[in-house]
């Protein structure tokens, strides 16, 4: 028997704001436990709610790049369900409104093009946090990212792969995050992903049953969890084995399997209505334009430009092209200094790996663009060598030295005076007798051997250039 996977996504992604979506608290990660709170957001009851309008404008941002049409009068509603984390005993959502509605969001995997069409976008609010303390067995609350707005993406059951999946996720992370909308961090909680998957006989129209895997954040997880539980759906209905029913799930990483958390609720169980205390949020033409025109650079846009006008290579400006966080650093560095090629070149190859040596996400590596368009100027120019600006670079990400000074104080401009690389050259030879016999029987590889050890002589400081034109003529004259 043949059987076909049939997926559907919910995709949560926390909005770009400052606060909060009813209340002026940061909607800032990383803060202190309940020090982003007020009666507002703790749910005390009567207390006025007014709605975000930034949090609003990225949703419209968030329609516009997935292709959807959008509501002109959206209004929110309650979603009802208790739960220790949810201090008004309702969620904040869209039910019979929402934002935008019909998207679609065009993949690309090794089967070529498709597209994932979307039912629709609603804005929510977010939920707080429960900490398990195990050291005193109790449960705490943290109401930092209660009221935190949202999006949640929900789209038609299209998916058939994993694959498609993981192509899917990548396309979302890279329309949102370079229209402003969220940074999209899976690691930070700011992406998480609900997938529900069905399997049937290939072929047949009706769906099976239907199980929704939770609250996932890292596309490793997604892609295993879903390898996982389309073989066990699968399993069940090749043996007649057990019995699949509707329910969610949750991906257990350590044990590589999904696990019962509890019968999935239907839409009637949350007795959603209308929220009375919020005003219906009208979007005009000139305010979807106004959004529309403020969008930055698309990722493909990006591509385009890189690949286009500035002439780089594809696969240069797909590395740049697929992180926001690369794309900024690249723009930003381009305003000081005027080599993309150069800067590209510095970003994949420098860059990355001194950042990476911290363990971090491309996202996540800052740097000052105009201390690194100093470097590659310095280098540039001839000021420092390649190596030097290397190091430099280092200096530049873990102590934020200013480049100019630091080559002073510690004496790291290049040497290029050919009496002293001479003076070197001539003491290493002298010093190898071994290396220059094995020159002269042809062994092409001690050049190396001698570069290293003169530019070693010259505290790692001299023109490569020089050393090596100078070099090649004292070895081939001997
Ligand atoms: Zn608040
Ligand atoms: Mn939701």
């Amino acid at each position: 028997m043949k059987y076909e996977v049939v997926m559907g996504l919910e995709v949560h992604v926390e909005l770009s704001t400052n606060s909060k979506l009813f209340c002026s608290c940061s909607a800032k990660y990383g803060a202190d436990a309940n020090e982003n709170v007020c009666p507002a957001c703790a749910g005390m009851p009567g207390m006025p709610a007014v709605t975000n309008k930034k949090a609003v404008e990225l949703g419209i941002a968030a329609a516009l790049v997935t292709n959807s049409q959008i509501t002109r009068t959206m209004t929110f509603d309650k979603k009802n369900y208790f739960y220790p984390d949810l201090p008004t005993g309702y969620q904040i959502t869209q039910f019979y409104a929402p934002i935008c509605r019909n998207g679609f969001v065009e993949i690309e995997t090794s089967e070529g093009k498709k597209k994932i069409t979307l039912k629709q976008i609603h804005i929510e609010e977010d939920a707080g946090k429960l900490v398990h303390d195990t050291r005193t067995g109790t449960t705490l609350v943290d109401f930092n990212r209660t009221s935190v707005p949202l999006v949640e993406i929900v789209s038609n059951p299209d998916f058939r792969t994993g694959e498609e999946v993981i192509a899917y996720l990548e396309k979302l992370r890279l329309l949102l995050s370079f229209a402003g909308v969220s940074d999209c961090k899976m690691q930070e909680g700011s992406m998480r992903c609900d997938v529900n998957i069905s399997v049937r006989e290939a072929g047949s129209e009706k769906l099976g049953v239907r199980t929704e895997i939770k609250n996932m954040n890292s596309l490793k997880a997604i892609a295993a969890a879903i390898e996982y539980e389309s073989a066990r759906h699968i399993e069940v209905l090749e043996t007649g084995e057990g019995q699949l029913v509707q329910e969610t799930r949750r991906w257990d990483e350590a044990k590589g399997e999904t696990f019962s958390m509890r019968e999935k609720e239907n839409a009637t169980d949350y007795r959603y209505f209308p929220n009375p205390e919020l005003v219906p949020v009208f979007i005009s033409d000139g305010w979807i334009n106004e959004v529309r025109n403020s969008l930055p650079e698309s990722s493909d846009e990006k591509f385009a430009r890189m690949t286009g006008v500035l002439n780089l290579s594809e696969y240069d400006s797909k590395i740049i092209s697929g992180s926001k966080n690369l794309a900024d650093i690249f723009d930003e560095t381009s305003k000081y200094f005027g080599k993309p090629k150069e800067i590209v070149n510095w970003i994949i190859v420098e860059l990355i790996s001194a950042a990476k040596g911290d363990n971090k996400g491309l996202d996540d590596i800052k740097i000052d663009c105009a201390k690194f368009a100093k470097i590659m100027e310095m280098v540039d120019g001839g000021t420092i060598n390649r190596n030097v600006g290397k190091k430099l670079l280092v200096s530049v990400l873990e102590d934020g030295v200013d480049p100019e000074a630091y080559v002073k104080e510690n004496n790291l401009g290049m040497v290029s005076d050919t009496g002293v690389i001479e003076e070197a050259i001539k003491t290493v030879i002298s010093e190898n007798a071994k290396s220059v016999a094995e020159y002269k029987n042809g062994n092409q590889k001690v050049v190396g051997f001698f570069v290293g050890n003169i530019m070693r002589k010259l505290g790692g400081k001299a023109d490569p250039a020089i050393v090596n034109k100078l070099l090649m003529k004292y070895l081939n004259e001997l």
